[in-house]
């Protein structure tokens, strides 16, 4: 099988096998990589990886996920695992290692840092190679199998690492999160220049925290500005793939493995599925 093959840029790249650079998976095949992207952290980057992943999942499709937040990394424990830990196997050659994913509650392959060291509380320490090269890691010798999606929880912000992510994994397209509050901001700006310069399809922005429903009358409330979320897209020169809510149930179900039971039975993450569909 030529490196072509397995690659998820197929037919729509202009690279000779000789002269590509983009990494491919050891074990396993992958038809589209979706790369979840915010300009900084805390603004729902893994909230809405973990939505995404799991709506796709509930349609049939094989995802994984990778938790390419490196320093941060928290997708185990929105789908909660919590003691589970992946297997780190001897792979093809002696000094490479392959890792067997942990499965969540509905069957989405996840790995992360936080699977393959002995405590999540551990920080990472490590400069920006080992980083980059870590990453890599998890993406090229993870066993992902044969993969509809894979989701990647990008590192926040337009860094050295991002810049690595992009150019060695072939992204199909990158989705943006961010609070009704970046959206105005230039640091959201950046991210979708970065892609548009990298030839990267911009699928569109996720305004996350968009909203409460009020427990009275089901009426939906802007909270952090009274700007639409279709505005503050249209202003980034981007589609709004849709606006999530203040959601503390769902807070509470993250870190339990109820999690993609909840969102699955919650029409608020419907226009989520819906639109990523209709703009891949
Ligand atoms: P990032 O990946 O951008 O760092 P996270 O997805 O980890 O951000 O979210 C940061 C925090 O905000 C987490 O504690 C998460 O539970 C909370 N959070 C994110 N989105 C929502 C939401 N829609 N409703 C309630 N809490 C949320």
């Amino acid at each position: 099988m030529s490196k072509c093959d397995s690659c998820a840029s197929k037919g729509k790249c202009s690279n000779k096998e000789s002269t590509c650079s983009v990494l491919v998976p050891s074990y396993g095949s992958i038809k589209n990589i979706i790369g979840v992207m915010s300009g900084k952290g805390g603004v729902g980057k893994s909230t809405v990886t973990g939505i995404l992943a799991t709506k796709l999942r509930s349609l049939g499709y094989k995802v994984g996920v990778l938790d390419g937040d490196i320093t941060g990394p928290s997708m185990p424990r929105f789908f909660g695992i919590n003691e589970e830990r992946a297997q780190i196997l001897p792979g093809k050659s002696q000094e490479e290692a392959k890792f067997i994913p942990v499965e969540t509650a509905t069957g989405i392959k996840v790995i992360s840092l936080n699977l393959l060291t002995e405590e999540e509380e551990q920080p990472v320490i490590w400069r920006g190679p080992i980083l980059t090269g870590v990453m890599t890691q998890m993406y090229r010798d993870t066993e992902w199998g044969d993969l509809d999606y894979l989701l990647i929880d990008m590192p926040p912000g337009t860094g050295d690492l991002t810049l690595t992510v992009m150019q060695s994994i072939p992204l199909t397209g990158i989705i943006v999160a961010a609070t009704p509050q970046d959206m105005v901001t230039m640091i959201v700006k950046k991210v979708v220049i970065m892609a548009q310069k990298m030839n990267i399809k911009v699928y569109g922005v996720v305004e996350n925290m968009s909203y409460i429903r009020c427990s009275c009358c089901g009426e939906k409330q802007r909270v952090f500005s009274k700007k639409s979320a279709e505005e503050q897209a249209g202003n980034l020169g981007v589609p709004l793939i849709a606006e999530l809510p203040i959601n503390l149930d769902l807070v509470e179900k993250m870190e339990s493995r109820e999690v993609e039971d909840f969102i699955n039975a919650s029409p608020e993450y419907d226009e989520l599925l819906g639109s990523f569909m209709r703009l891949s």
